[in-house]
Order: structure tokens, then C-alpha cells, then sequence
């Protein structure tokens, strides 16, 4: 799958040409390969080529295929809505958690976290769209969540997570992504010692990293335009 080999290589040409153009080095901005809904052969030719993190939204779509690929060693990222039936399945499952938003889910996948594998890495969510529709905790409820999180022992909590409104300006979508580096920098001046800013897709990564992601979560630009 050549043409897998090649999209990752123009996605990479834009993290860098972004980081450049933002004065920042392009080494320090992490890519997610979210692969949701494509088939295991897609994620072992992006292996092929390099990638090592995927990220995945849904349980039963993710869980054969981490099945198929376990010769790989692949960093396994869950980044869609949870809920509290399946936080045993990520917790065993997944390195990074980056859709957590309520301190309930916390305290389970801290509590089901198998004592031998390093703490669950998580990024809270934040909704700075108002968009009912989607997760994430309010900005008004972030730092007291963020201070419940942070000294759960089975979690390592890493930083911020947003998505913004795809239909709103770019504009807009730049000033959701500054809006989450700045909460992120109060928390860290109140104490907290987070290091991942998740933002950024196949349409807006730019922006994100010109705002400051270093972890872009990058699907259709990746592996094609899902059904
Ligand atoms: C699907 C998805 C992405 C990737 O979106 P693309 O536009 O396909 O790059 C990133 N983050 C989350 C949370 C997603 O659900």
C-alpha cells in the first residue's frame, strides 16, 4: 500500500512546513494515525511505513484489529466517547486516553488499570464550542477536574484535548486551539505539570500548531475518507 506510505510522508511534509513557519521544531509534534474504521491491513501498511501511534473511537471496531496487529508494537490511543461499561477495555487495552471529561471515568480506569503496565496517559477533553453534541467538560469544570485526575495513581495526566466546531471559521478555529494552550498554561502555573496539547486534523492541523498542538490526530488525510 504505496499510497498509505505516501499520504504519511505529505502529512509529515505539513507538520513540518507548519512547525517552520511557527518558529517551533518540528521534531517535538507528535502524529496520531487515527485509523477508526479502516481495515488492520491500512494500519500495518502505515506501520510499514513508520507509524506507530493509531488511534482508535469505537471499542468493537478497535478491539479485533488490535487483536490482528499484536505481532506490531504499536501505541494504542483511544480517543472517542466513553462510557462507563467499557473503561476495562481501555484501561487494559490503550497507552492514552485523550476524550476523558468527568472525574467518574477517572476514578474507573485508574481503579482498572492492570498494576503492570505504566499508568494510563490521559488528555481531559474540553468543550470550547458549546456544541451540546460533544464531549467534553466545560471550561468553567476543567481545573477542578484536572486537580481530581492528576493524583490518580493508575493515570498520568498529560494534557488537553479540543475539537473545534468544523463548521466555524478558521478565525475561530484558531482561537478555540489558543483558547486551549492557555488553559493548559494556567493549570500548569497552578501546579500541574501537563505536556500534550492535543489538537489538530486533516483540515486544521496548521492551525493547531501554530497555536501549539504537539499532538496532531490526523484520519482521512492518512487513510482516505471514511463511509
Ligand atoms: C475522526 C477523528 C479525528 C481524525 O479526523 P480527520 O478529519 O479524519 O483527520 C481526530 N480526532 C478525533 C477525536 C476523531 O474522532
Amino acid at each position: 500500500m504505496r499510497i498509505i506510505a505516501e499520504a504519511l510522508q505529505k502529512v509529515h511534509e505539513r507538520i513540518r512546513a507548519a512547525a517552520m513557519a511557527a518558529g517551533r521544531a518540528p521534531e517535538g509534534i507528535h502524529l496520531l494515525a487515527v485509523s477508526k474504521t479502516k481495515p488492520a491491513a491500512m494500519l500495518r501498511a502505515a506501520y510499514a511505513a513508520g507509524q506507530r501511534a493509531f488511534g482508535e473511537n469505537y471499542l468493537q471496531d478497535a478491539l479485533p484489529k488490535m487483536d490482528a496487529l499484536a505481532d506490531l508494537d504499536i501505541e494504542w490511543h483511544y480517543i472517542g466517547r466513553i462510557q462507563s461499561n467499557k473503561t476495562r477495555d481501555i484501561a487494559t487495552r490503550f497507552s492514552w486516553v485523550h476524550s476523558l471529561d468527568n472525574a467518574k471515568h477517572a476514578r474507573r480506569l485508574s481503579a482498572q488499570r492492570p498494576t503492570g503496565l505504566p499508568p494510563l496517559n490521559c488528555c481531559i477533553q474540553v468543550n470550547l464550542s458549546a456544541e451540546a453534541s460533544k464531549g467534553g467538560t466545560s471550561p468553567d469544570d476543567l481545573s477542578a477536574l484536572a486537580h481530581e485526575v492528576a493524583p490518580l495513581p493508575g493515570l498520568a495526566l498529560r494534557g488537553l484535548m479540543t475539537m473545534p466546531d468544523p463548521g466555524s471559521s478558521r478565525e475561530t478555529q484558531l482561537a478555540v486551539f489558543r483558547q486551549l494552550a492557555d488553559l493548559q498554561a494556567e493549570l500548569n502555573a497552578g501546579g500541574l505539570a501537563l505536556d500534550t496539547l492535543s489538537m489538530g486534523m486533516s483540515g486544521d492541523l496548521e492551525l493547531a500548531i501554530a497555536a501549539g498542538s504537539n499532538m496532531v490526530r490526523v484520519g482521512t488525510d492518512i487513510f482516505g475518507a471514511r463511509e
